[in-house]
């Protein structure tokens, strides 16, 4: 809607018919718990603090921007998951979400597997120590040095994405003596977004072998054949920041309907599923991420009632959360830099990092909150947009959102739930220095990855 067509109208008119902000928050110092880390508060000096260190101090030791982890709220969260599933189940952490050795050796003490997509997720988790039987390898184009080092060390499943891959692996695996634990990674037809999944015969997406046509049976039929492969299970990941259990519905499903028809067809039952992650998080307060035991509940009557009705034995459930488990725990730590309020329309905050550590906002038209963090403020709600400090008119953080109008360059400002898909995506735009992660724990801050410096940069650059 064109501001002229409101001349005398709201300030905020642009934004409510974007839908984002209807009002402003009615206490811009609350920090609502169901966006931020679980140690986060604030003092009764105003400012904020994570495991029991305030901003202040840690962006004086640490610098900004960064990315302030709770290592109790992950692990807590990672142990939620473990207990909601129970011992009859197994929880992959997705490493794509973020991965350093630190993570791996939190999700090894708490109990859960890890997935990895790439070489170098593979490396990390190993050199952390994560035993290579609760690793599982995926993605869509796997090297051939990828499935060579994943199977000589022995992890514990390979994902098959495609009727080539079959081969290769089996292959691979048979002229390295051994013989490889594999699921086969299907698309049931299901879209899933964030409040809704809509239920598709095709798919058109790069991932998996559609249950369609018989495409999937097709591929458990030449996996089966095979020597080098022990085809365990089958896999479906549905889409990501999902809160409607309804698309995981039909996926368990139409899976356990596949195992039916594989029993029948081979005699034999595969005795693993696995039903991916896409578990939705709150980026603000609109959004009511449901809790692991919920989900867990669910999952579970889906599958055994499905396998009742097909007289199969209930196969061994797993799931694979990423942003659910690290999303929630982490806030990235920005200093203002400039203030320019344009006049009827809205304030630009800039800051010191922006797209080159949160990709998100311009890649997804993603949402977040913000919070001034380094002092409490009574001044009135000015709506502002968040942006970085890139040469890119799309380099915004929080596109929507109300600061007090008293904000002034120097002040701390952080954007909560930033754990999952930012450091992981963070880039060297305009040779950014991407940001450290700090661990911060019971009053000890530590870094779990360091921050970039030019040397870094400078060590790449070999002409
Ligand atoms: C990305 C991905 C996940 C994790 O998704 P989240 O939204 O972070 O939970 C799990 N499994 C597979 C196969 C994925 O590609």
């Amino acid at each position: 809607m064109s501001r002229s067509a409101h001349p005398a109208g709201p300030r905020h008119a642009d934004v409510l018919t974007e839908g984002h902000y209807t009002a402003p928050p009615a206490d811009l110092n609350a920090l609502d718990p169901k966006v931020w880390a679980h140690t986060v508060s604030r003092n009764e000096d105003g400012v904020v603090s994570v495991g029991g260190i305030d901003v202040a101090t840690l962006a004086e030791e640490f610098g900004t921007p960064a990315y302030f982890m709770d290592e109790a709220d992950f692990r807590a969260r990672a142990r939620a998951w473990r207990t909601a599933f129970g011992h009859d189940a197994d929880v992959f952490y997705a490493g794509k979400a973020f991965l350093s050795r630190a993570v791996v050796r939190w999700l090894y003490e708490e109990g859960l597997n890890l997935d990895v997509c790439s070489g170098g997720e593979l490396t990390t988790a190993l050199s952390a120590g994560m035993p290579a039987d609760r690793i599982a390898f995926h993605g869509n184009n796997k090297s051939t040095e990828e499935i060579t080092k994943a199977v000589e060390s022995g992890v514990g499943r390979i994902v098959l994405d495609s009727f080539q891959e079959i081969v290769r692996v089996a292959h691979i695996a048979q002229s390295l003596g051994k013989r490889q634990r594999v699921q086969i990674r299907v698309t049931v037809g299901v879209e899933a977004h964030t409040h809704e999944f809509i239920a598709t015969a095709h798919e058109d997406q790069k991932f998996g072998i559609a249950l369609a046509d018989g495409q999937a049976a097709e591929a458990v039929r030449r996996a089966l054949a095979l020597d080098g492969l022990e085809v365990v299970g089958i896999h479906s990941h549905i889409g990501s920041q999902i809160f409607d259990m309804a698309g995981f519905e039909v996926a368990a499903r139409r899976v356990v309907a596949l195992l039916a028809a594989v029993r029948d067809e081979h005699g034999v039952e595969l005795p693993e599923i696995d039903l991916g992650g896409g578990l939705g998080i709150a980026y603000t307060s609109e959004d009511d991420p449901r809790d692991p035991h919920e989900i867990a509940k669910a999952l579970n009557e889906i599958v055994t009632r499905e396998c009742e009705a097909a007289k199969l034995q209930t196969p061994r459930i797993s799931v694979e959360p990423g942003r659910a488990i690290v999303g929630p725990t982490a806030f990235t730590l920005y200093e203002v830099g400039t203030i320019k309020p344009l006049d009827g329309l809205r304030t630009y905050v800039s800051v010191d990092g922006g797209m080159s550590d949160n990709i998100r906002t311009a890649l997804y038209d993603a949402e977040y909150s913000v919070a001034l963090v380094s002092r409490a403020s009574d001044a009135e709600p000015m709506l502002v947009r968040v942006v970085g400090k890139h040469c890119e008119s799309g380099d915004i953080v929080v596109r929507d959102a109300f600061l007090p109008a008293d904000l002034a360059p120097g002040d701390l400002i952080a954007v909560p739930a930033t754990g999952a898909y930012c450091r992981s995506m963070a880039s060297n735009y305009n040779h950014a220095l991407r940001p450290p992660v700090v661990a911060v724990n019971d009053g000890e801050a530590r870094v779990i990855v360091r921050r970039e410096t030019e040397e870094d940069l400078l060590r790449l650059d070999v002409g």
